[in-house]
């Protein structure tokens, strides 16, 4: 048996979702379970409808579940016809009949709850896993729909709920090995859950990635796959520089640090149950599937270069504490990281000189709240729109030099560095930066530590199927177990 989670530009329109049942069905032989994102853009236009109705605006709230309802609609009928699409019908319909009873409750109150935002971000998949095993059925794949709700059990902890492992792997076992002995496909939402009492919760933005290797670890998979928008895990994020190359192979401590230093690839979550069952995780891109894509295992081949990748996490903000006085006084630190934890703020770096502690953390943890909570003993200052940049690899465990190459890199880019952490893991290099220096920084890195990245450019986006009628010039082909 194997997962298959598809995210939300994999799903995105009637041609993505086509793609995808072909996908399913070159895997039918294997056991599948699907898991789907929402249709691309919908969480994040379904929590703008929530913010709309909550500062009144009940019109644009309704308009906003009018255009979906539309969306949603247009795509079903698009792929859809006959007994096929009268059937995905009531589904929508009732999902959008609540969908904008919801709004309308809280254009009442005025108020968007963090119990409320899970209520109303839940409806992007349960209205994408709707659609996609409507169409796998009508494909000639037999499956059934699995609401995530009844499966994946969490804590309360609204917007960013805890995994309630032994209760979900349960809850899994009952609902989908029944359908695999019959050998239905199970296509279930990613991201959402519920209490044990059957509240709705998400897991976190982006965390469908993390939903299916839940699932995968419940049920002993032999794989998760992990199908998006790019050919696989890269050297850096393609977005931002195009040299990005595909990394064929990478171990899962490297990918889980990338994962959690902005690696967007991988919800930072996702490795961890693979790792505890040791399930191998691919990253393959949905609209080359015959491409190589990525394999994350326990173990890697080395990367030739001297890094294996470059990770980029904006939306930071350093905070600032001072002692009242000249000096730290015995305790502080302890006193200050209290703090943050109790606002269940992530600290991703610390520093520390005798006078102050800068923290770096997610930009949206940083919370009034906090600073408020740090004033009563301290003296605060924060720095928004700082990025962390991060280097990772195996190649930097007791190698030296490659530190003094990174920093000559990002000061040749024009780059200021603001705070440096290196050792705590010891495959990785952080630093902080003004978020506005990202490309640059990036930039300059990859050519630098990617020696090659020029040479191989060009054959780099093209589909897997043209590549390999390009054969790589000598110098530059790779043995399998090296990066592609
Ligand atoms: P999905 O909707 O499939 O979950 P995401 O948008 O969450 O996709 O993640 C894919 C995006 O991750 C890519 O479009 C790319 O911009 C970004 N990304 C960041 N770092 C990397 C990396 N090292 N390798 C590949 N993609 C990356
Ligand atoms: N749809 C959710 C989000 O946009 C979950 C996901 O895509 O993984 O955050
Ligand atoms: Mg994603």
């Amino acid at each position: 048996m194997i997962v298959m989670k598809f995210g939300g530009t994999s799903v995105a329109d009637a041609p993505a979702i086509e793609r995808v049942a072909e996908i399913v069905r070159s895997r039918s032989a294997e056991d599948p379970i699907v898991v789907v994102s929402a249709l691309a853009r919908v969480t994040d236009q379904l929590l703008a409808a929530g913010q709309a109705a909550a500062a009144g605006d009940r019109d644009q709230a309704l308009e906003s579940s009018r255009a979906l309802r539309q969306r949603h609609h247009r795509t079903a009928s698009e792929l859809l016809s006959g007994h096929h699409f009268s059937r995905l019908q009531p589904a929508l319909e009732s999902n959008f009949d609540l969908l904008q009873e919801l709004l309308t409750r809280i254009a009442a109150l005025q108020e968007l709850s963090s119990r409320n935002t899970d209520c109303l971000l839940s409806f992007g998949e349960l209205l994408s896993s709707e659609m996609v095993s409507a169409v796998l059925a009508a494909r000639g794949l037999g499956c059934e729909r699995v609401d995530a709700r009844e499966c994946i059990i969490t804590d309360a902890s609204h917007t960013r709920a805890a995994l309630l492992f032994n209760e979900t792997r349960a809850r899994l076992q009952a609902r989908l090995r029944p359908l695999l002995e019959r050998r239905a496909i199970p296509v279930m939402g990613g991201f959402i859950g519920s209490t044990v009492d059957g509240t709705p919760t998400t897991i976190g933005r982006g965390g469908s990635d993390y939903s299916a290797s839940i699932v995968g670890a419940a049920l002993d998979a032999a794989r998760i796959e992990i199908w998006t928008d790019v050919p696989g895990m890269m050297t850096t994020d393609p977005n931002l520089c195009p040299e990005a190359r595909l990394i064929q192979e990478i171990s899962f401590e490297e990918a889980a640090e990338l994962a959690s230093f902005g690696a967007k690839v991988l919800h930072p979550a996702t490795l961890l149950p693979a790792i505890e069952k040791n399930i191998p995780v691919c990253v393959l891109n949905s609209r080359d599937p015959a491409g190589a894509g990525t394999c994350i295992r326990t173990h890697a081949p080395r990367s030739r270069d001297p890094v294996r990748a470059i990770a980029a996490k904006r939306h930071t903000t350093i905070v600032n504490v001072a002692g009242e006085r000249a000096w730290i006084p015995r305790g502080f630190l302890r006193e200050v990281l209290a703090v943050f934890d109790r606002h269940n703020c992530q600290v991703d770096i610390v520093a520390s000189s005798q006078v102050s502690i800068s923290l770096a953390v997610e930009s949206d943890s940083a919370a009034p709240e906090l600073v408020t909570d740090l004033e009563r003993f301290a003296q605060v200052s924060c720095e928004p729109r700082q990025a962390i940049v991060s280097v990772v690899g195996e190649n930097l465990r007791g190698r030296q030099g490659i530190a003094a190459r990174v920093f000559s890199s990002v000061s040749s880019a024009g780059v200021n560095v603001r705070m440096i952490s290196q050792g705590a893991s010891e495959i990785n290099i952080s630093f902080v930066i003004q978020e506005e220096d990202v490309p640059a920084a990036v930039r300059h890195l990859h050519s630098d530590l990617f020696a090659d990245a020029q040479a191989e450019d060009g054959r780099r986006w093209l589909p897997s199927a043209v590549r390999r009628r390009q054969p790589a010039p000598e110098h530059l082909a790779r043995s399998g177990a090296e990066e592609g």
